[in-house]
């Protein structure tokens, strides 16, 4: 491995500084590492001031979970850390010449000795960014936001709608992608609208909504062993999903999505087919995936950076089967420590150590008591035993104890009798939109209120 170009730090000198970018996983796993070392300041920045739990965000999209259980304050994670200091902003820039990060188009600069990016990634449409529009992805707290609102409000409007089309369009919900997210979705909506919101309405029967679920290929869980993709199949069609194999998509609009094999009719799509690398990618001014991912050294440096690492959701790199990394939370993790620890090496003019993943196994929950998950070591488990793994490892995971408990007491109290009641409507209703036309901003966020009244859908 590349030996330090420069000592950084003897005792007697400057103390060595790190500016993390990003505080996920990856960027919170290196800063806790740093932080045990009393020569280094952490400057960590992100442009929102909240950790975000990724896995749990669609609980919030269908209702089970508020969206701050989910998301913890980064400063409150820091505060009795003393040489770490939090910056809401956004990086625009690398100055890497002038070893500095740019923030909020040049209003600051971060000056650094060695820099961790970890921005993570953003939701791929495969060329199509117009899709975006019709089809929310399930990455950040406003989009689990925007699909609650979107689901809900259509109920609604399926309960005032007279014309019978429009009622089967607004109680139709269409998942695009068969991964674990893809699963996820579509079993918590078939459960919100069989075991929610039934009885709750007088002129539709909620449980009569078509959950859909559209994977390209020819098994859901790609990544799972077959046994069980055969499972989740089995169980969200006992959940009532109809789940559409080899169907490739061809376009998205308003009100449709249309595959290589049908058209259907819905006023909800969920999108959750695909990752891709960070926007700013680019800025890193090394070669990336097709996906828009840095390729990385095995040590986790930008090839030709020796102070510039790159982990988790960013970057793309093989694992010990030659295949690439999955983007998975415990590759961030892991990411995000050994970085910390080759920076220390690095001070310390010594070899850094290559990226070995450990891979702790991969779990995927459908519904209420059922899951699959592949353990270490490759042992499968499945239902009931594989729901309480998947509930321990989460809980475990969620970065808090505050909101490790709020989640816990959520779930009892939701297990105890389908209570899920984050089912807050927040949009404007379509005739105060109607009044008040220059409130611009709420509009554009509730696109499906604004074009209901353009085509006046009610
Ligand atoms: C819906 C969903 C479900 C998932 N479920 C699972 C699961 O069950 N198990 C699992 O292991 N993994 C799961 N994942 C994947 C997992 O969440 C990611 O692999 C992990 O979050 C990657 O961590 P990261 O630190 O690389 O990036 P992130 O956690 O995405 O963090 C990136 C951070 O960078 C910040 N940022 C971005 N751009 C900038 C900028 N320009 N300036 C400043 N800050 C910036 C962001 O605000 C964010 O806080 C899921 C992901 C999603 C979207």
């Amino acid at each position: 491995m590349k030996l330090s170009v420069r000592k950084f730090w003897n005792s007697k000198t400057e103390p060595v500084r790190v500016v993390i970018v990003g505080a996920g996983f990856g960027g919170l796993s290196a800063a806790r590492q740093l932080e045990k070392h009393p020569h280094v300041e952490v400057t960590i920045v992100d442009r929102t001031n909240h950790h975000l739990f990724q896995p749990l965000l669609y609980q919030v999209a269908t209702g089970g979970l508020n969206p701050a259980e989910i998301a913890s304050p980064v400063r409150t994670l820091f505060k009795n850390s003393a040489r770490t200091t939090v910056v809401l902003g956004s990086l625009t820039g690398l100055e890497f010449d002038k070893r500095r990060a740019v923030l909020d188009n040049g209003r600051e600069t971060l000056t650094y000795d060695y820099l961790i990016l970890a921005m993570g990634g953003r939701t791929s449409y495969f060329g199509h960014p117009e899709w975006e529009r019709y089809a929310p992805g399930l990455k950040t707290l406003e989009d689990a936001n925007r699909i609650r609102e979107q689901v809900l409000l259509s109920f609604e409007k399926a309960e005032r709608a007279r014309d019978p089309e429009s009622r089967r369009r607004h109680m139709t919900v269409a998942v695009v992608g068969g991964g674990p997210t893809g699963v996820e979705m579509a079993g918590a909506l078939a459960e919100l609208r069989r075991h929610v919101l039934r009885r709750e309405f007088k002129n539709i029967k909620p449980e009569d909504a078509r959950v859909i679920l559209i994977e390209g290929g020819p098994r859901l869980l790609s990544g799972f062993p077959e046994k069980l993709s055969e499972k989740a199949s089995k169980e969200l069609a006992e959940l009532g999903v109809e789940v559409l194999y080899n169907e490739r998509l061809e376009d998205i609009g308003d009100g449709f999505l249309r595959t290589s094999r049908r058209t259907i009719e819905t006023e909800n799509i969920v999108w959750a087919a695909g990752v891709g690398g960070h926007p700013l990618s680019h800025l890193v001014g090394s070669e990336t995936d097709r996906a828009g991912r840095v390729k990385i050294d095995h040590d986790l440096r930008v090839p030709g950076q020796d102070c510039v690492f790159c982990v988790g959701d960013m970057m793309t790199l093989d694992g010990a089967k030659g295949k690439p990394l999955p983007g998975v939370a415990p590759v961030a993790i892991q990411q995000g420590k050994l970085a910390a620890k080759n920076i220390i090496r690095l001070t310390k003019s010594k070899a850094t150590r290559s990226f070995s993943y450990f891979d702790k196994g991969s779990m995927a929950t459908i519904g209420r008591s059922s899951a699959v998950a592949v353990m270490p070591g490759g042992l499968t488990l499945s239902g009931w035993t594989a729901w309480l793994g998947w509930l321990a490892i989460h809980l475990t995971f969620i970065v808090d104890l505050q909101n490790r408990i709020l989640v816990m007491m959520r779930w009892a109290w939701a297990y105890l009798g389908w209570r899920w009641n984050v089912r807050l409507i927040t949009a404007p209703l379509e005739h105060e939109i109607e009044t008040v036309p220059s409130d611009k901003s709420r509009l554009t966020n509730h696109r499906p209120l604004a074009l209901a009244v353009a085509k006046n859908k009610f």
